[in-house]
């Protein structure tokens, strides 16, 4: 392996390591900072085999997963703002969200203390004021439902692009199709190694997704892995009725969560649905791409259930990976060992609402050492195994 040298070519302020979902945006904020920015990742852009791929995201406030992740989505939402505006870029839209099943499971009632935690505007309706407004929609009789007038669904392949636009733009230098071989402090910053080159910097900030097992082993935090299925079934009348229907999460009886999106690829092209987990472990090499037809008609028996337009072709699938830490809870840090790293990564199914808040949070941890983002739940040292 070469020594690496520090020639003005190699050396860089930031080494942003994974260009997806999360080290897009850190490459874009650190660049916006005038920093020296190198980023690289080992597939192309917007790729589809990492976990920011698929068309849609939800994005919602009402965070039945803890209250503590509303001030970080409260940002977020001012930069998704921002992104599109500044990248002239359709990244997201606003539909109302509809978070349903019995009034105490978790999905109603942990969107309802969330809310009422931060006095975020809401909506609670019964089965019949659900159906009366959204008609597509089957609830059973004692279900009800949190109206969230500000969720809706981000776009992750065009977020990704537009936020590796602007880290162009701003002077990042980013080099696709060169996967990361291993990294190492040294005394005075950190070393890259790729087939190209070893790369030095100051500060290295790795968002390796679903890769988290390779690239970050010296962290020694449990996380897995999981194959997750997209379905775009066409609704029987055609995707008419759901062209403007809000995006919604239900959960089941038995604790099943699914979730869909309105018809925002026009005639023929189906509605989004999918089940929140329920997954099977996998790993970047080995995930089985195909969807067998059992999977379809699984998914298909359930969400008729909910959505009976649904009860219909399935036209398009899709496979994207969850990287799930034991509580289901972020990493976000510095890391615990090494003082000229930064790591974002077990997103756990539920990372992209935050992208643009966490591309904050990185810059500031690789630019100052310290956030004034409230990020102590993502502290990895909870996770570590001794
Ligand atoms: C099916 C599905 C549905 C989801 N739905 C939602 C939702 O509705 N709402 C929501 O908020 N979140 C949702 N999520 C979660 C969200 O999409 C993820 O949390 C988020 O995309 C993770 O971003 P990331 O940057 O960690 O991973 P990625 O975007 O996968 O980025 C990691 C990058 O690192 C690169 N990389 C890895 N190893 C190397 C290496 N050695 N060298 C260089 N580059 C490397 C990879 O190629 C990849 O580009 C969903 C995820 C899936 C899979």
């Amino acid at each position: 392996m070469s020594t690496p040298h520090a020639t003005r070519e190699h050396s860089y302020d930031v080494i942003v390591v994974g260009l997806g979902g999360m080290g897009s945006a850190a490459a874009c904020h650190v660049a916006k900072r005038g920093r020296r920015v190198l980023g690289l990742e080992k597939h192309t852009p917007a790729h589809d085999k990492g976990s920011s791929h698929g068309g849609s995201r939800i994005i919602r406030q009402s965070y039945f997963e803890d209250p503590a992740y509303v001030p970080l989505l409260l940002r977020s939402y001012a930069l998704w703002e921002e992104l599109a505006r500044d990248s002239g870029s359709d990244v997201y839209r606003l539909t109302g969200g509809i978070f349903l099943g019995s009034p105490d499971c978790r999905t109603v009632a942990g969107s309802l203390k969330a809310s009422q935690e931060w006095s975020l505007p809401y909506e609670l309706l019964d089965a019949a004021e659900i159906r009366r407004r959204f008609p597509q929609f089957a609830p059973q009789p004692d279900d009800v439902a949190l109206y969230e007038e500000r969720a809706g669904f981000a776009r992750p392949e065009a977020t990704v692009q537009a936020h590796i636009d602007l880290a162009l733009g701003a002077g990042a230098e980013l080099r696709f199709g060169e996967p990361v071989l291993d990294w190492e402090e040294t005394a005075s910053g950190v070393v890259v190694r790729t087939e190209h080159g070893p790369y030095l910097a100051e500060q290295l900030v790795i968002c390796p997704g679903a890769w988290a097992p390779q690239l970050l082993e010296r962290l020694r935090i449990p996380i897995e892995v999981e194959r997750q299925v997209l379905y775009w079934f066409d609704p029987v009348g055609g995707t008419g009725a759901f062209e403007n229907a809000p995006v919604f999460i239900n959960e089941w009886p038995d604790g099943a969560q699914t979730y869909g999106f309105p018809a925002i690829d026009g005639p023929g092209g189906g509605v989004k649905v999918a089940f929140f987990r329920n997954g099977s472990p996998c790993s970047p090499d080995t995930i089985d791409r195909v969807v067998r037809p059992a999977e379809v008609d699984e998914m298909r028996e359930r969400i008729r259930g909910f959505v009976p337009a649904l009860d219909s072709p399935c036209v398009h699938t899709a496979t994207c990976m969850y990287s799930n830490t034991p509580d289901e809870h972020f990493v976000v840090a510095r890391h615990p060992d090494c003082a000229a790293v930064t790591v974002a990564c077990g997103f756990s199914g539920h990372g992209f609402k935050f992208v643009p808040v966490v591309g904050e949070i990185l810059a500031d941890l690789a630019t100052t050492g310290s956030t004034a983002h409230p990020i102590g739940l993502f502290d990895p040292q909870r996770l570590v195994l001794r």
